[in-house]
């Protein structure tokens, strides 16, 4: 049988998410500083070659899945030459990628050819006033028109990310119902999570996946779906009368750490065991320093033997990690 990966608390790892840059063209409030973010220099981000090294030798432990993200993981230069190598490591079975969709009318065809299948696109606001309040971008008319383009490329339905916060969400929850009931696509509610950099998060900013699906329940009956996979973190909802489906991502309200099946690598290579690790493990010393494919594989299997059991949001003693969302790789 092949090797399985797996953690103190009997957690089967199969998922990588891989941040192949921390930069990004947009600054959106819940995970960027309007000015004045420092990025890693090009010389620490990990090279196209090295990423599919280490995709290359965690595959041979149990990794099968992998998504692309970052920052931003199209302002990558020539990302789908990435797409290309990581598409071609024997033991990849599915790859997807999140993007906030600002160059998806530019990039889709390149990436879908070089062998990448699914997206999410991330998207807040379907008000163009709104959404230049959150993302600090006047560009809802671009990311409208990279989404139409994905369509004719990748699977169908293409989730939406909404990250869900109070003040700002719950005012378009039957709009975002309604275009998952009209168009391609599987809207998935996130909610707010404390990993923004202007470290402003307060538990009463969320909006409770509960209370969104009240809200849109109210207005078109809706029925929870039993997954095939439980352990994908979101809790699917069908409309009654069949037109769709909306997602939830409930980390706070009801976090799934007990099912978690994920890793990270960050674009400067540290691994992450977890969104909110306080420590990580320097696979970019081992990648640059003369490590055998076997040392390394060694170090990842003793770092995910101390995968954290969970956050602690919830707890007094919640710490926010140092790294944001964005240099983590949300
Ligand atoms: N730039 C890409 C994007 O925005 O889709 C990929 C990286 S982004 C960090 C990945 C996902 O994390 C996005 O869906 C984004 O909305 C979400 N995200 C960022 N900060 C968050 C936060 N503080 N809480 C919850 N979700 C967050
Ligand atoms: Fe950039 Fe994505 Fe963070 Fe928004 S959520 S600032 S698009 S990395």
């Amino acid at each position: 049988m092949s090797y399985q990966l797996t953690d103190s608390f009997g957690r089967t790892i199969n998922n990588l998410r891989v941040s192949v840059t921390d930069q990004c063209n947009f600054r959106c409030i819940y995970c960027m500083p309007e000015v004045g973010m420092i990025f890693q220099p090009r010389e620490e981000i990990l090279t196209f070659e090295e990423i599919t090294r280490f995709v290359g030798i965690v595959t041979e432990l149990g990794i099968s899945k992998l998504r692309l993200t970052g920052g931003e993981p199209t302002v990558r230069k020539d990302l789908p030459v990435l797409l290309r190598m990581l598409a071609a490591v024997p033991g990849v079975q599915d790859m997807a990628m999140t993007t906030n969709g600002f160059l998806l009318k530019k990039m889709s065809r390149d990436m879908f050819e070089a062998g990448l299948p699914r997206i999410n696109v991330s998207m807040d606001s379907l008000d163009e006033e709104k959404f230049k309040e959150m993302t600090r971008r006047d560009v809802l008319h671009k990311v409208l028109d990279g989404l139409e383009e994905a369509t004719r490329y990748f699977q169908l339905p293409i989730k939406i990310n909404v990250v869900a916060m109070k003040g700002y969400t719950e005012d378009e929850l039957l709009d975002f119902a309604e275009l998952a009931r009209t168009g391609p696509y599987q809207v998935r509610f996130i909610e707010f999570m404390p990993l923004d950099a202007d470290r402003s998060w307060t538990r009463d900013q969320v909006l409770d996946g509960a209370e969104i699906i009240e809200r849109i329940g109210a207005r078109w009956p809706l029925d929870a779906v039993k997954r095939p996979d439980q352990r994908e973190p979101a809790d699917l909802f069908r409309f009654r009368d069949g037109k769709g489906e909306i997602g939830l991502i409930a980390s706070v309200s009801e976090p799934f750490c007990g099912s978690c099946n994920r890793i990270r690598i960050t674009a400067d290579g540290k691994l992450r065991t977890c969104l909110f690790s306080i420590d990580e493990t320097d696979i970019k010393a081992l990648l640059r320093g003369g490590a055998s494919d076997g040392d390394i594989a060694e170090t990842v299997i003793e770092a995910v033997r101390h995968k954290e059991p969970g956050h602690h949001i919830n707890e007094p003693d919640f710490v926010q990690p140092e790294r944001t969302m964005s240099s983590i790789g949300g």
